[in-house]
C-alpha cells in the first residue's frame, strides 16, 4: 500500500489477498495513489452482492483474475476526477460488468478508478440506492425480459415461468414481468418467500423439487416464455413444459451448469433458448436496459427486495449467497 496521499484522501476498501490458504479479505485504508488505472474517479455510494461476488469472496470458481483485488461487480457513485469527455465531475453514473470485481478492482470501496466506457449515465431520477438495488442481478432480468419481448411473446399467450424466484436476478424478473401483464409462476425452494413474491406480482408457485424431477423429452404445454437463473434439470424440465413457439431466456446456474435435456422441444415445439449475458452486454443495449428499469420498476417494489448490508459485514454475510440464502438484492453500504 502507498502511502504518499494525504490522511484526508483516505479511504476504506475491502481487500482480498492472496495467500497459501486462498484469498483472505480484510478491509484496508487505501489512498487515491492505490488506485488502478482509469480514466473516472468515482466516489462510490452503494455497491451490491451477485451470486459472482459470493465465488469472489470465497476464492470459488477462480472468479478473481488477480490479487489484490477490490471486488464488488457492481457499483454506483459520483465522478469526482475525470478525463473523459463523457464524464464530467458531479456526475451521477453506474459500472457493472466488464470484469470488474473479477480481473478490475470493483465496488467494495468508498473510492474507484474505472475506465469510462465501462460507466453508463444513471438514468434521471433513479437514486443510487435504487441503482445498486437492480445491479447486475436487475439488469440482467431485464436483459431476459427483452429477449423475451424480441420474441414478441405476449401476455395473452398464457403464464411464464421464473426459477430461482427469491433470488436477486428471479426477483427483479418477477416484478418486471408481472408489471408487463403477465401472468408469472415462480419456482422456489423456499416457500418463505411466497407472501414476498407475490408482492412482487408472482400469482402461482412450484417447488424446487416439482422442477427439479427428471423431464420427459415432452411434457404438456405450460409456459410461453420463461427466466431461467437455475439451469441443470429445472433448465431441461422447464424446455420440455414450454408452448409451442415460447422462448426460455436462460442466464444462470445456480443449479448446475449441465443441461440434460433433448432437442424434441426445438424441433417439435419450435422453442427458442436464448443466452443471456450481462457481461459484456454492448453500452447502447445498457442504456436502453437502465432506462426501462427506471421506467417500469416501482419503488416499492425496489424497497421491499433490498436490504442494506454494511461494508464490514460483507467477509462474514457475503458467503451466504452461494447458498441460495439471499432474498432479492443485498445493497453494499460502504460508509457503515
Ligand atoms: P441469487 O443467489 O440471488 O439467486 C439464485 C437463486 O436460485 C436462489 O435465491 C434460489 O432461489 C435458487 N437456487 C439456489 N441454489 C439452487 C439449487 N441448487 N437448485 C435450484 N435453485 C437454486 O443469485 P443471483 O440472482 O445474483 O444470480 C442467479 C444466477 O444467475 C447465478 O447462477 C448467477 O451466476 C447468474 N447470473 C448470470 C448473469 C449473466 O450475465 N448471465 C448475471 C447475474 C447472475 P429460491 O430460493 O427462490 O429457489
Amino acid at each position: 500500500m502507498c502511502d504518499d496521499g494525504p490522511m484526508s484522501d483516505s479511504f476504506t476498501a475491502l481487500v482480498l489477498r492472496e495467500t497459501d490458504d486462498g484469498p483472505v479479505g480484510a478491509l484496508e485504508e487505501l489512498t487515491d495513489a492505490d488506485l488502478p488505472d482509469g480514466d473516472v474517479t468515482i466516489d462510490v455510494d452503494y455497491s451490491s452482492l451477485n451470486y459472482k461476488d459470493g465465488m469472489a469472496l470465497t476464492g470459488k470458481g477462480r472468479i478473481v483474475r488477480s490479487y489484490p483485488m477490490v471486488p464488488g461487480v457492481d457499483l454506483t457513485g459520483t465522478v469526482v476526477a475525470s478525463d473523459s469527455p463523457e464524464y464530467a465531475v458531479g456526475d451521477p453514473v453506474i459500472s457493472t460488468g466488464w470484469a470488474v470485481g473479477e480481473r478490475f478492482w470493483g465496488g467494495y470501496t468508498q473510492r474507484q478508478r474505472v475506465r469510462s466506457e465501462w460507466l453508463v449515465k444513471r438514468p434521471d431520477g433513479m437514486s443510487a440506492l435504487t441503482a445498486m438495488s437492480i445491479g447486475t442481478a436487475g439488469l440482467t432480468a431485464m436483459l431476459c425480459v427483452m429477449a423475451i419481448e424480441d420474441a414478441q411473446v405476449m401476455p395473452a399467450e398464457g403464464p411464464v415461468l421464473v426459477t430461482g424466484a427469491a433470488g436477486g436476478v428471479g426477483s427483479v424478473a418477477v416484478a418486471l414481468l408481472a408489471g408487463l401483464g403477465f401472468e408469472v409462476t415462480a419456482v422456489t425452494g423456499r416457500p418463505e418467500t411466497q407472501d414476498y413474491l407475490a408482492g412482487l406480482g408472482a400469482s402461482a408457485f412450484l417447488t424446487r423439487e416439482e422442477m427439479t424431477e427428471p423431464a420427459k423429452p415432452l411434457e404438456s404445454e405450460r409456459w410461453s416464455a420463461a427466466v431461467d437463473t437455475v439451469g441443470s434439470k429445472m433448465l431441461a424440465k422447464l424446455l420440455a413444459q414450454m408452448r409451442y413457439g415460447g422462448v426460455v431466456a436462460a442466464c444462470g446456474l445456480a443449479g448446475g451448469a449441465d443441461l440434460p435435456t433433448t432437442v424434441m422441444p426445438f424441433i417439435l415445439r419450435n422453442v427458442r433458448l436464448q443466452g443471456v449475458e450481462s457481461v459484456m452486454t454492448p453500452t447502447p443495449v445498457r442504456d436502453r436496459a437502465w432506462a426501462r428499469l427506471g421506467r417500469d420498476l416501482p419503488a416499492d417494489l425496489i424497497d421491499s427486495m433490498t436490504e442494506i448490508v454494511p461494508l464490514s459485514e460483507l467477509l462474514e454475510r457475503g458467503p451466504t449467497i452461494l447458498d441460495g440464502q439471499v432474498r432479492g438484492r443485498w445493497v453494499v453500504d460502504p460508509s457503515g
